[in-house]
């Protein structure tokens, strides 16, 4: 599995393997502490599929689906190629 997180609690290394929805789910039943950035549902411009990720992503996320590129880091925050139709903070 991709890294996912650029954090440096050493939670989101143990949890990257879940994926964000799981992640998103942990934080709400507060499991898991708040990250000071926010997760994003992006649509994928290729295939449509739906895709929580994490707004600092420290490596390339690819659609699950098609392998598109989804994001990709750029000095902090990541830069979506596809469309963010949600922010889920
Ligand atoms: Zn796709």
């Amino acid at each position: 599995m991709q890294e996912l997180w650029v954090y440096d609690s050493e939670i989101w290394h143990q949890i990257e393997e879940v994926g964000a929805g799981s992640v998103v789910g942990m934080v709400k039943r507060g499991i898991i502490p708040k990250p000071e950035s926010n997760f994003l549902k992006v649509r994928c411009s290729k295939c449509s599929n739906e895709q929580i990720i994490f707004e600092r992503c420290s490596t390339v996320v690819k659609c699950t689906v098609c392998d598109e590129t989804l994001a990709e880091p750029s000095g902090g925050r990541a830069s979506v190629k596809g469309e963010v139709i949600q922010i889920l903070s």
